[in-house]
């Protein structure tokens, strides 16, 4: 589907001027696209209307190129959304910096604690983890193995104490950190299955006992649309300062992410990517809004395909497809032009959705160019101009003069009609013009 998005804005390229339509058309799939990333409905109407507003808007008739315009706003948009700059971890006037963890079972904070910790080391700090998850028997267990996998010390309850305290041992462990002079102290806590009074009523003890300088809430990013309920549970019960989101390394579009950030107002800090310590970095809106629209890189694309072709001769050689006047030396010429613009295959994997053409691609390098560069210059002026004139006799002349074998001499011709066709097809579209892709 958001290949569809994708088509939407590509058509609106061709066009010199927007109309309202062609503004609502694109609206819609933004539209649909952000459903489709369990944004929340109430978040992807206000999103939709305020880019609908901008596109009509001066700001566009007067841009010289409009549907990037478009393609602009919804990605300033959606950054803005998500926070616009990555927000830093607060850190206490006095150490230690107290960050709590809050979330569901299984959202990943005790994994979260040991990543936060590596990396708070790596910076030079001296992070405590304090285990007030005393709810599963082995939560302990797991952050003592996760502290040590990082480095770290750990606060924990003495074994063998029966069911303690959680609100104590945070408390203490914050005592701890005073006295050792350790500079964070992490408090990993209990979470259950589902939104729960007992364990809000736990969290937010722990909350008032500590006064942690952040409550980060993590959160999965796979529970799609239940996201901004949870969220808003955890908000209400505990009041975070900002938000983790977690199990980015999944299929999860992250739409929770920008329901999450506009109905409760919490910037998310971190993204975490993977079981691994390492696998967790501050959180990044951009990345975030291209992942969300599933836009791969498509700004870039459109950027540097405008550097590579110039347009004029772009026109050019389209009428000339339009009207079977496509040629051989056209074919050399983009294909020289192409490769002017960097790897093509660098360019070919900014588009989304282009994964499938993956294996051809490798197919299709550099030495490639040299050798179809090779032939096509051994070519007469005339079989240039009229591929037609290629028999038999001709195409062994032309791998000879070119160090080929007839059977490259024919694939190469092959590929031109192919290509031909192809950009035929596509002018119609208007996608921007990419020779040598025929033989996809
Ligand atoms: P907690 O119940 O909130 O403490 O969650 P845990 O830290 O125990 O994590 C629950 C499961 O999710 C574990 O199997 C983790 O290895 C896994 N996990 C945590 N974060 C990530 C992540 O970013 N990506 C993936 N794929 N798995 C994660
Ligand atoms: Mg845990």
């Amino acid at each position: 589907l958001s290949a569809r998005l994708t088509e939407t804005l590509k058509n609106l390229r061709t066009k010199g001027k927007l109309s309202a339509a062609d503004v609502d058309g694109t609206v819609r799939e933004i539209r649909r696209a952000l459903l489709e990333a369990d944004v929340s409905l109430e978040v992807v109407k206000e999103f939709t209307g305020r880019v609908r507003e901008r596109a009509l808007g001066d700001e566009v008739n007067r841009a010289l190129n409009p549907a990037q315009q478009v393609v602009q706003i919804v990605n300033d948009e959606l950054v803005g959304i998500l926070g616009g700059e990555s927000r830093r971890l607060q850190f206490a006037k006095n150490p230690p910096t107290v960050i709590m963890l809050a979330g569901l079972q299984g959202a990943g904070k005790t994994t979260l604690a040991g990543k936060l910790a590596k990396w708070l080391k790596e910076q030079g700090h001296t992070p405590l983890l304090v285990a007030s998850d005393l709810q599963r028997p082995n939560a302990v267990t797991q952050l003592g193995v996760v502290a040590e996998q990082a480095g770290v010390a750990i606060y924990a309850p003495e074994p063998g104490n029966g069911v303690g305290d959680p609100v104590k041992v945070a408390k203490d462990g914050v005592k701890e950190a005073k006295s050792k002079q350790y500079d964070f102290v992490i408090v990993d806590t209990a979470g259950r299955l589902g939104v729960d009074e007992e364990l809000m009523k736990q969290a937010a003890n722990i909350r008032r006992a500590v006064d942690p300088d952040e409550v980060l809430f993590v959160i999965d990013a796979m529970i799609g649309q239940d996201a901004v309920a949870t969220a808003q549970a955890f908000q209400e019960g505990v009041d975070f300062t900002g938000v983790v989101l977690t199990k980015l390394d999944g299929d999860a579009r992250g739409g929770a992410a920008l329901s999450i950030r506009s109905l409760t107002g919490r910037p998310i800090l971190f993204a975490s990517t993977g079981e691994g310590l390492g696998d967790f970095e501050p959180f990044h809106p951009d990345r975030m809004a291209s992942r969300i629209l599933d836009l791969g890189d498509v700004l870039s694309l459109i950027e540097q395909a405008q550097q590579a072709f110039d347009e004029d001769e772009a026109r050019k050689v389209a009428e000339k497809i339009a009207n079977d006047q496509f040629t051989l030396d056209d074919f050399l010429g983009q294909m020289q032009q192409l490769r002017g613009a960097g790897s093509i295959k660098k360019m070919m994997g900014m588009l989304p959705g282009m994964g499938k053409m993956k294996e051809q691609l490798d197919a299709f390098d550099e030495r490639e160019i040299v050798h179809t560069e090779a032939i096509i210059q051994s070519m007469t002026r005339a079989e240039r101009q009229n591929p037609k004139l290629l028999n038999g006799s001709r195409r062994l002349r032309i791998a000879r003069g070119s160090g080929m074998t007839v059977t490259d001499v024919n694939q190469l011709v092959q590929r031109f009609e192919q290509a031909a066709k192809m950009m035929k097809t596509v002018s119609k579209g208007g996608m921007p013009q990419m020779p040598g892709m025929g033989a996809m």
